[in-house]
């Protein structure tokens, strides 16, 4: 099953990532573990991609493409994969489709990882942190036994500036900028398939496999 999974920070896609990956035995291919691996293991593209991330450059579509090509002719990719966090424009989408033709694949599905945003700034705004331990707490998911207070030491703990509704909510929207297109093209094409990602992490899940199965008779 070939497979594209998005969604917006906050919106859980790495936990349903993984377990995707490991219920229909096809590779979590994120973009960033692509690179590392290219570079790694020194490939040319991979090098050329370094050279460009080492000046704090954008890597440029066919260098990018490229280290998809490689990653998707690799062993594992044989049930088919999952990616994640590519292609992230109509360019890298156009590209991407032009690519599996030549492979003689398809898309199955772009599986859409939906939570409203309000929803997305109370989840991204959570994360507490101490100050003297390091530890992490989250106001809704993980909250310390009093608020405001680290279970360990009794440090008083703090937000960090990035987590703040104003950093998030700024973030979120460049990142809905980017992603509308993206999800436009998909949905034209037919491939795109929404998923509500406002419940339990293990309910949503359950509905990808739901939704997949159905679609999959
Ligand atoms: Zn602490």
């Amino acid at each position: 099953m070939n497979l594209i999974l998005m969604g917006l920070p906050g919106a859980g896609k790495g936990t349903q990532a993984e377990k995707i990956s490991n219920k229909y035995n096809i590779p979590h291919i994120s973009t960033g573990d692509m690179f590392r691996l290219a570079i790694k293991e020194g490939t040319d593209l991979g090098i050329k991609a370094k050279e460009f991330m080492d000046q704090g450059d954008l890597v440029p579509d066919e260098v990018t493409i490229g280290i998809v090509e490689e990653r998707l002719g690799k062993d594992d990719c044989q049930n088919g994969f999952l990616l994640d966090g590519f292609p992230r424009t109509i360019a890298q989408a156009e590209a991407l489709q032009a690519l599996l033709t030549n492979m003689d694949e398809d898309i199955d599905y772009v599986l859409h990882v939906d939570v409203p945003e309000e929803q997305l700034v109370k989840r991204l705004t959570g994360r507490r942190i101490c100050p003297t331990c390091g530890s992490t707490y989250h106001v809704m998911y993980n909250a310390p036994k009093e608020e405001g207070i680290c279970d360990k030491d009794g440090s008083e703990l703090i937000q960090r500036k990035d987590d703040t509704s104003e950093t998030v909510k700024t973030r979120l929207n460049v990142n809905i900028k980017q992603t509308k297109p993206l999800l436009d093209f998909y949905q034209e094409k037919g491939y795109l398939v929404s998923i509500n990602g406002d419940k339990d992490i293990d309910v949503v899940f359950q509905d990808i496999q739901a939704k997949l199965e159905k679609l999959a008779l």
